[in-house]
């Protein structure tokens, strides 16, 4: 039988890292043994819709990297793939249930119940639909709420992919809704039916799910159908890694990190290493690689920390892999010299982990480059040397020569052209080769912390630094 997984997220606006991550697993489990993945939406609580969610979190995944074979927005052999339109189907399952004994339409009304659940908060005790559970079952006509009439109390175990054994059982066993009074049905039914229809061979959900297992093994049973494989995925911790991550502790959508600058080639590396570990050391890795090396056996069934440290290395990884162009395109970058900002490329790699920092950098520190600076003399001058061994305007009229009719095009060039200038400042008297060096380096940046003078020439060109050396000399 060929692997078959689905992300089923609920259109609630909010794309949660966690969500992202079983979406992931899920895909790479299924890509690593040619299977599909399904993208079905789950509906059902119209009161937790949030509009235009659908569209985010098509937006989210493709932006991972993450496609489907079958889904909401490219249909399938199953289709819909969108619970609320798929009522005719959890209907003729309800009716099949009704038929075998194992539903019954809800004869109280919601007041009714309420005085049950009053009765048993007061008297200390769970409360239990399955108590109240009428004798005979009447006819549905659709406008109550259909229950599952629990076949058996009895405790379950189950064998998880991830986990292992599990066990729940009596306390979880309830009467519970399958069809709601408004016709649409509870999450508990419907998943279990959408699962049928379409063929999942395994389900990949969070921690959450594991106490109302024993609700779902009953409703297979009660189907008479063969349940899919369970993986449980690990929680995802805040960062310190004492508590699962809530929105209230800053959990962030998934396209934050996007528009952080985050690569989506590092964010599925990194969201991939959340809970789960290749066997071997290698830990940056394409989704190819990824999806070669997973092992749904390996993920680890304890919490996995969110360290954004760890995301911020792994993207400066995959922007160090970016030639020039991509870099500048895929970052949104932008510059009022575009020659220029290709040649700073390399400073930016070098220096920023995201691309948030990159044009932080490009409007900030860096933005000398592209805006001639205005350097004041008290800096310009104050590494000259006490002894005057070098003055700030014979070391700046020496580059100037030099530089004149030079053909400087890397940083490597400008040292060989510039350095011996240096030495010979360190050989003549104090100050040392900075009795040169400074001066050039604030000449052309205008700032006290800057990259070295000779990548600095080579950013620049020949041109433009001789005009900034001109300007400096202009006001000695
Ligand atoms: N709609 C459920 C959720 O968003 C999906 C759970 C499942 O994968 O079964 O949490």
């Amino acid at each position: 039988m060929s692997v078959r997984t689905r992300f089923a997220p609920s259109p609630t606006g909010f794309m949660h890292i966690g969500g992202v991550r079983t979406a992931l697993f899920a895909w790479l489990f299924a890509r690593k043994h040619g299977g599909q993945f399904i993208l079905r939406i789950e509906d059902t609580d119209k009161a937790r819709e949030v509009e235009g969610s659908i569209a985010h979190i098509i937006e989210s995944l493709r932006w991972l990297g993450i496609e489907w074979d079958e889904g909401i927005d490219i249909g399938g052999p199953y289709e819909p793939y969108l619970q609320s339109k798929r009522v005719e189907s959890y209907q003729t399952y309800a009716r099949q249930l009704i038929a075998s004994g194992f539903a019954y339409p809800d004869p109280y009304t919601e007041a009714e119940v309420e005085v049950f659940r009053q009765k048993a908060i007061d008297e200390k005790r769970p409360f239990l639909y399955r108590d109240h559970r009428p004798e005979t079952f009447g006819e549905w006509d659709g406008t109550q709420s259909l229950r599952f009439c629990i076949p058996e109390i009895k405790r379950y175990t189950w064998t998880d992919l991830v986990r292992g054994e599990l066990t729940a059982g009596e306390e979880a066993l309830d009467d519970f809704i399958l069809i709601k009074a408004d016709g649409l049905p509870t999450y508990n039914f419907a998943h279990v039916i959408d699962d049928l229809e379409m063929k999942i061979t395994h389900i990949m959900r969070g921690e959450e799910f594991i106490s109302s297992t024993p609700k779902f093994l009953a409703l297979y049973e009660a189907l008479g159908i063969v349940r899919p494989e369970i993986a449980t995925m690990p929680v995802i911790l805040g960062e310190a890694g004492t508590k699962k991550l809530g929105k209230r502790d800053g959990a962030k959508d998934i396209l934050e990190y996007r528009d952080e600058g985050i690569l989506p080639e590092a964010m599925m590396n990194f969201l991939a290493l959340l809970g789960w570990h290749p066997s071997g050391d290698q830990e940056l890795m394409t989704s190819a690689e990824l999806i070669e090396a997973f092992d749904v056996t390996h993920l680890q069934k304890g919490g996995a920390k969110l360290d954004e440290v760890k995301l911020h290395f792994i993207n400066q990884h995959w922007m160090r892999q970016l030639n020039a162009h991509d870099f500048i395109v895929r970052g949104n970058l932008e510059a009022p010299d575009r020659a220029l900002l290709e040649r700073a490329v390399p400073v930016l790699m070098e220096r920023a982990q995201t691309f948030d920092e990159a044009r932080e950098m490009l409007t900030g520190e860096l933005a000398f480059l592209f805006n001639a600076p205005t350097p004041s003399i008290e800096s310009l001058t104050e590494k000259e040397p006490a002894d005057k061994s070098t003055t700030t305007k014979e070391a700046l009229l020496s580059i100037k020569e030099l530089l004149a009719g030079s053909t400087v095009s890397t940083a490597e060039d400008a040292k060989a052209l510039l350095m011996p200038l240096a030495d010979e400042a360190e050989a003549r008297g104090k100050g040392g080769r900075g009795a040169v060096l400074w001066p050039l380096r604030y000449a052309l940046s205008g700032q006290q912390r800057s990259p070295d003078p000779f990548t600095l020439v080579a950013l620049l060109g020949v041109e433009e630094s001789l005009r900034r050396v001109d300007s400096a000399l202009a006001i000695l």
